[in-house]
């Protein structure tokens, strides 16, 4: 049959879908920013997919419809999959799983059909590859058939073995999982950036593509990416009879696997298994965005075989993101500590996933401009990633032309001062330091629980204390007095005193936590444990020179520009005197050293081809665990790791009675 004729509107409208979503793959996949959510994308998706089939002259093999993720990334060497890494099928819907299953049953006639479900997480594909039990190299998915080498990267996970804990395979095996980056660390990372005046992550699983597609592996470290595996090729999978028993073998062989999955013998298991799962998932520590159902019999998935896009054995059961409408009363313009103005919506407070929500991030200017959001509109608002709520647009129906477009105050709205947009942010800051909003701001992530940790010294109370100028920077936390306590509102004897108290044990903290509670920007808790495992005491750190500091592990030139600039400026360097002066310990502790990653303060040089490892791969290793690695070897070098044909490193070592590791040694004490 001839195929029907196809209107010009219709193939303009078919035109225009693919040019809109081939533009979101490259926000989603290449750059790791998406514009629109995932469901928003999923329907302009459908809609090109109905009218392909409706009209099958416009399937154009470029469509993204035929296509997997999105093209390589400029800096990576391209790696090709010996497997093609497909997408999934997807479906929101109850129907169209019932549809899918009954294809898959037609297509299996007279057989036993069960399935092997699994949470999807939301994170980023990636296939690794192990020889000899050893891991060899780490790619993503990219366009299905090649994609880019993450190998140094995938080195920082800490909990992804470097070898299997299984019987040495003939050939080499590829397994997959997919890489993501845990609620909490995403909101304490978003946090740093936000303070630093850079855009922040719309939720976790851009936070792990981005940070995976980091050219330098020293960054990736600093976040905690983590790794569950679910699949295998065709050769690893080969014995194993079912999906089940190939989670059962990654397990034993050492790799994280999600403990989450079910073996349902029919569809009704498996919406049982779904519904406890739709309730459950805000109480994961990571993101899932549905469930995976695959067919169980490994046989039967090697007979549904694939499309050229996806296998027809499996498909991705989604969650539909959480939606609510509401009121934009205003739009409220806050300052950080580090002079952010970050524009925040106050809502007509709403139900959404379980809380009352009257608050919404909204980025910055150019989102709120970007989505033509404006005071007074009836807006959508979603829990992005299930974590924060945003604003995902305005509702156009429901405006009456009274609302009022936003404009970033030409000052800052606490002080008043000049605020400025430094070139490569899209942030504006306050130019004051001395605002009061930038001051509480400081005073309070000084005495946070994980800086100063000091008790009693909450938001209300820091409003009055600054307000009052009682306290001008936090450095005159110490000269607050009972007298000087005593007539602020709500303070009674008591707690003042058990303030005072907590003040005095400040005292008495580590040098971590001191250099963290400083307020540094880009220096966060990590980095500030890794400058307390360099430098013995807070003296020290303020005299280091650039190139010192760069040669830590983690602290790049930005950070270490940054803490120069901080310690020569004459503010920071009163408030250093009034620390000092009220005996706040400014020297390293000894449990400090014990409480830190495993390689820290140890400094290695490799020389000679190792088997297992690339040199970049060793280092990073050695760097994500903490330690220093060196190109060339000094009385400050604690081993010398050699491979085959090792240089004349060998032999300075020997000179200088520096240890040597073999490779094997090195392994051992890097996976202990
Ligand atoms: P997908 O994310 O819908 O599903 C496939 C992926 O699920 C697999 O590649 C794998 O990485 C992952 N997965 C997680 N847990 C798994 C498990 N237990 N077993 C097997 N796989 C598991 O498909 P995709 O091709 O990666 O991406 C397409 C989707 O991405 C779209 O449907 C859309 O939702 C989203 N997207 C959004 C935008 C945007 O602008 N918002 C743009 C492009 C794509």
């Amino acid at each position: 049959m001839p195929p029907k004729p196809c209107s010009s509107k219709i193939i303009k409208e078919a035109d225009e879908l693919r040019r809109t979503l081939n533009r979101h793959n490259r926000l989603y996949y290449v750059l790791a920013k998406p514009e629109i959510s995932d469901a928003g994308y999923d329907r302009l998706f459908r809609r090109l997919k109905d009218l392909e089939a409706e009209y099958p002259q416009l399937v154009d093999p470029d469509s993204p419809t035929q296509r997997v993720g999105g093209e390589p990334i400029p800096g990576f060497k391209s790696v090709r999959h010996a497997d093609p890494m497909l997408s999934l099928e997807n479906t929101y819907s109850e129907d169209e799983l019932e549809e899918w299953d009954e294809r898959v049953r037609r297509a299996l006639p007279d057989e036993e059909v069960s399935y092997s479900v699994e949470l999807k997480i939301d994170g980023v594909a990636v296939a690794l590859r192990y020889g000899g039990r050893r891991f060899i190299q780490g790619a993503t998915r990219g366009d299905g058939d090649a994609g880019d080498d993450v190998t140094a990267n995938l080195m920082t996970l800490r909990s992804l073995p470097l070898t299997l804990d299984c019987p040495a395979p003939e050939k080499e095996i590829v397994i997959r999982g997919e890489i993501f980056l845990p609620r909490k660390a995403f909101l304490v990372w978003n946090e740093k950036r936000a303070a630093a005046g850079e855009k922040v992550f719309a939720n976790p699983r851009n936070a792990a593509a981005g940070s995976l597609k980091l050219l330098d592996p020293r960054l990736t470290a600093q976040r905690p990416l983590a790794i569950f595996l679910y699949s295998a090729d065709r050769n690893t999978a080969n014995g194993l009879k079912t999906q089940s028993a190939l989670l059962t073998a990654l397990l034993s062989w050492g790799l994280p696997v999600n403990p989450y999955h079910s073996h349902c013998r029919n569809l009704k298991d498996v919406m049982k298994f779904s519904r406890k799962w739709q309730e459950r998932r805000h109480a994961l520590p990571y993101e899932i965005d549905g469930l995976v159902v695959k067919v169980e019999s490994v046989d039967q998935q090697r007979r549904l075989g694939s499309t050229s896009k996806s296998p027809r054995w499996a498909i991705a059961f989604k969650y539909s993101a959480v939606q609510a409408r509401t009121r934009l009363e205003a739009i409220k313009v806050q300052v950080g500590r580090t002079g952010v103005l970050t524009p925040v919506a106050l809502l007509k407070p709403v139900q959404l996933a379980g809380s009352i929500i009257s608050r919404a991030s909204l980025h910055n200017e150019e989102d709120i401009e970007r989505k033509d959001i404006r005071e007074g509109d009836c807006v959508i608002i979603e829990k992005a990633g299930e974590v924060i709520p945003q604003v995902v647009g305005p509702v156009l129906a429901e405006r009456s032309g009274s609302e009022k477009k936003f404009q970033m105050p030409g000052q800052c709205p606490i002080c008043h001062s000049r605020v400025i947009k430094l070139t490569d942010e899209v942030a504006w800051r306050c130019v004051n330091p001395g605002c009061a909003a930038q001051v509480k701001g400081r005073v309070l992530h000084f005495a946070q629980r994980t800086a100063m940790d000091i008790e009693g010294l909450g938001e209300s109370l820091v409003e009055q204390l600054v307000d009052k100028g009682l306290v001008k920077d936090y450095g005159d936390i110490y000269n607050l007095s009972l007298e000087k306590l005593v007539p602020l509102e709500r303070m009674a004897m008591k707690s003042a005193e058990n303030l005072l108290q907590g003040i005095e044990a400040s005292k008495h903290r580590t040098l971590g936590c001191l250099i963290f509670a400083l307020g540094i920007p880009l220096v966060g808790e990590r980095a500030a444990e890794i400058l307390a495992a360099a430098f013995t005491e807070l003296s020290a750190l303020v005299s280091a020179s650039d190139e010192e500091l760069q040669n830590l592990p983690e602290i790049g030139p930005k950070a270490a520009a940054s803490l120069s600039g901080f310690f020569q400026s004459e503010e920071t360097q009163a408030i250093l005197h009034k620390l000092y002066q009220s005996g706040v310990n400014v020297k390293r502790l000894p449990e400090e050293v014990r409480e830190r990653g495993k390689l820290s303060g140890r400094t290695f040089v490799f020389t000679g081809e190792l088997e297992g490892f690339t040199r970049g791969q060793a280092e990073a290793r050695v760097k994500a665990l903490g330690g220093r690695a060196s190109g060339s070897i000094s009385a400050q070098t604690d081993y010398v790791v050699t491979g085959s044909a090792p240089g004349s490193k060998l032999d300075k070592a020997r000179k200088l009675g520096v240890e040597v590791l073999g490779e094997e040694a090195f392994r051992q004490m890097i996976e202990e």
